[in-house]
């Protein structure tokens, strides 16, 4: 798979609604998802939809039949349905404010800075990119257009987390020794030729970028601190297609300024885990699921008794996280998730490979 915008087939995953949602309010922004894979399709673009403040105004893909069906679907007219090739043009569409970026990570400083160009404000998924430059080129970009830049890390919008992080801030477990993440499941009978999420130059080293990015988020958020040091491990296993040019395990551990520690671990090569944990003086706080698209749980164990927490439908996130991108735009509200936010967290990963290439912990 080339690192270059190309048409690819419908999907794995994601469904199209019924029928068009209704008309945007006034004053909702129009914004043009570029990239109809998977995320697109399954949620980005239903959030979109669902927000107040946002819709879909435009769609933009290298797959003509994919694309025309999926704005028929969204109601999205004909004219609005551009491709790779004619993207520059969404300059001079008046009903596009915005840019989505939903392409693999590879492509998205590239498109990022395109988008720019053509004077749209932007929201990008996760992670940002693939390395800090390319971060600093989105944030100049974004800064010389005068345009908001977004990364769109939903799990700082989803009631659990909010409420994990709350607990956590409040002294729930008394002071925090630890915290542990895990963030793996077990990659298919799939080849760099089939899946970007395989291939260096479209997902980095792989996993960390990927799914792993969200224990090691959490583990930030949910101690409040940003690490001073990190020791860090990668596996990738000989003679085995699925891993020939990224890592199927990354270990890191966290070393915090108050002493605290984070243990995150992440892979494509194992038993399906998604938990964050965090260990104190006077308990425990288990999150499993703790960063799905839907159900997560926290539990709280306090002198041996385990105790649910309830906090709200992990589904509003995605609504939530447009929502917070739209009254930006609208209001000049602070972006939470900034590029800022994106760039720190790919000087992280890039001081995780450091350290585990030297075989030595890195200072941050
Ligand atoms: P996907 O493979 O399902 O879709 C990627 C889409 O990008 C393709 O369908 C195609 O339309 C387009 N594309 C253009 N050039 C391509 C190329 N060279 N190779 C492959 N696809 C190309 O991937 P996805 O899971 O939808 O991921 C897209 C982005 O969304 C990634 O940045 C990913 O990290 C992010 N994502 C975020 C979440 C989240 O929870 N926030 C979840 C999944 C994916």
């Amino acid at each position: 798979i080339p690192r270059k915008a190309i048409g690819m087939p419908w999907p794995n995953w994601g469904t199209l609604p019924d029928t068009p949602p209704p008309a945007p309010k006034p004053g909702s922004i129009g914004v043009a998802v570029v990239g109809l894979g998977g995320y697109a399709i399954g949620k980005a673009m239903p959030a979109l939809a669902a927000a107040d403040g946002t819709h879909v105004a435009a769609v933009v893909s290298g797959n003509p039949e994919k694309a025309a069906k999926v704005a028929a679907a969204y109601g999205v007219p004909e004219d609005a349905v551009y491709s790779y090739d004619t993207f520059a043009d969404i300059a001079g569409d008046d009903r596009i404010e915005a840019v989505y970026i939903v392409l693999p990570t590879g492509l998205h400083a590239d498109w990022t800075e395109m988008a720019f160009a053509a004077g749209k404000h932007v929201i990008c998924e996760k992670p940002m990119a693939l390395t800090p430059g390319e971060c600093e080129r989105m944030i100049a970009a974004s800064e010389a257009a005068g345009k908001k830049l977004m990364i769109a890390y939903r799990c700082h919008f989803e009631p659990v987390n909010l409420k994990a992080t709350e607990l956590s801030l409040g002294g729930a477990v008394g002071t925090i020794q630890r915290v542990e993440t895990a963030n793996n499941y077990r990659v298919g009978n799939e080849t760099p030729a089939d899946n970007w999420r395989l291939v260096r130059a479209l997902a980095g080293g792989g996993p960390l970028e990927d799914y792993g990015l969200y224990g090691l988020q959490a583990a930030m958020y949910l101690t409040g601190e940003l690490p001073v040091r990190v020791n860090a491990t990668t596996e990738q296993p000989a003679n085995d297609p699925r891993f020939t040019e990224i890592f199927s395990t990354v270990r890191a551990e966290l070393e915090f300024p108050s002493g605290a520690m984070a243990k995150v671990e992440t892979s494509y090569n194992a038993d399906p885990n998604n938990m964050s944990n965090v260990y104190g003086t006077e308990g425990s706080m288990l999150m499993q699921p703790a960063n799905g698209y839907s159900g997560n749980k926290i539990t709280l164990v306090r002198g041996g008794v385990s105790q649910p927490v309830a906090a709200g439908d992990s589904e509003l996130q995605f609504a939530r996280m447009v929502q917070h991108f739209a009254d930006a735009v609208r209001k000049g509200t602070p972006i939470i998730t900034s590029g800022e936010m994106g760039l720190r967290d790919l000087k992280l990963i890039d001081a995780i490979y450091r350290s585990a290439a030297s075989g030595k912990p890195v200072d941050l």
